[in-house]
């Protein structure tokens, strides 16, 4: 029967009872669970991860039907690492799980946009210019340049063709060159953890030309600053599974099971092993409730607190007196980047 008819039937419809009572079974139409089936159903399975901003690099199993990605699993063929180490395995977070829907967001952006009004000047002067005097004729107009300056942060974007913008970009770094040098253009790459060739194209352009290759960090703006500060090198930090080596754990500007989710389980079951725990946050957060200890200072106060908690170490260890302890053992402080 179709379900419209079932809905006409509604009340004379074919009931049989089981378990006393506690369940039915019914002759309605089901095939409106075929949607469900398709939604759900797969050519193929292949392996991927997330190439966005995120360095959990987890495996996952990609569900893919007619060249289109349907959905996805955890992988859970992780090898050991270790045999006193908890698995790896299950990796992944919310955000992942759901990747395959940004994968086709209508807002996704796939092509370049330029604000609107510098496309016109760009146009305009192009009409009897070469590239470079073209741009030239724009910026060192202070009427032009102000005409689309000032309207930044206001939208107004518009597609532009690739060819276009390669030329408008090239013309406008030939010409910063050139009037003040090579070091005057800076950029960044996109992280090399997840876009090996994309970080190489951009680092060996600026590098050719001369240019300041700026962090990644620098574009995100989530570098920890006080790991390099301390350690002199870049976050190259141990993984997160070393969590569970740790017998005390000072969280600090990271909430661990948001924001690094796939691996918070190592957080959690160092403290069957005995590990101490002291979460620094001015909410009580995801991280907080694992604690020994919630330390909550009022928003944005957090570089006096570790300015007085580095104050009060080298004051009372350091330089009042000197002490073995605080000698000796500061090299087996590990810190570790979770964001
Ligand atoms: S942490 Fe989340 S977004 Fe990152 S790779 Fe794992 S599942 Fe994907």
């Amino acid at each position: 029967m179709s379900h419209f008819l079932d809905r006409l039937t509604y009340f004379r419809r074919t009931q049989e009872k089981f378990s006393d009572g506690h369940g039915i079974t019914t002759d309605e139409a089901r095939d409106w669970e075929d949607a469900y089936r398709k939604r759900w159903a797969a050519d193929k399975i292949v392996r991927s991860t997330h190439g966005v901003n995120c360095t959990g690099s987890c495996s996952w199993k990609i569900y893919v039907k007619g060249g289109i990605v349907t959905w996805e699993t955890q992988q859970t063929d992780y090898p050991r690492t270790r045999p006193d180490l908890p698995n790896h395995e299950p990796r992944g977070c919310p955000r992942g799980a759901s990747y395959s829907w940004y994968l086709y967001s209508g807002t996704r952006i796939k092509y370049p946009l330029v604000r609107a009004r510098l496309v016109r000047h760009w146009r305009e002067a192009r009409k009897t210019m070469t590239p470079v005097a073209a741009w030239k004729s724009i910026v060192q107009d202070t009427e032009k340049r102000r005409d689309w300056v000032s309207k930044r942060g206001r939208g107004g974007f518009v597609r532009v063709g690739w060819d276009e913008v390669t030329e408008l970009i090239a013309a406008a770094n030939a010409y910063t060159i050139k009037e003040y040098g090579p070091d005057r253009v800076a950029g960044f790459s996109p992280i090399p953890a997840m876009s090996m060739i994309s970080y190489a194209a951009g680092s060996r352009y600026l590098s050719l030309i001369g240019g300041n290759l700026l962090s990644f960090y620098d574009w995100y703006c989530d570098l920890p600053p006080s790991s390099p500060q301390t350690w002199g090198e870049q976050t190259d930090v141990p993984e997160s599974a070393d969590w569970y080596n740790a017998g005390f754990l000072l969280v600090w500007g990271s909430n661990i099971p948001m924001t690094r989710a796939p691996d918070a389980h190592f957080y959690s079951e160092v403290r069957y092993r005995g590990a101490k725990s002291v979460v620094i946050a001015p909410d009580y957060n995801e991280a907080a409730k694992f604690s020994d200890m919630w330390l909550h200072p009022k928003q944005g106060t957090d570089a006096a607190l570790a300015l007085a908690l580095g104050h009060v170490v080298l004051r009372e260890f350091h330089i009042d007196r000197q002490v073995e302890y605080f000698e000796g053992t500061l090299g087996n402080t590990q810190t570790f980047r979770c964001s």
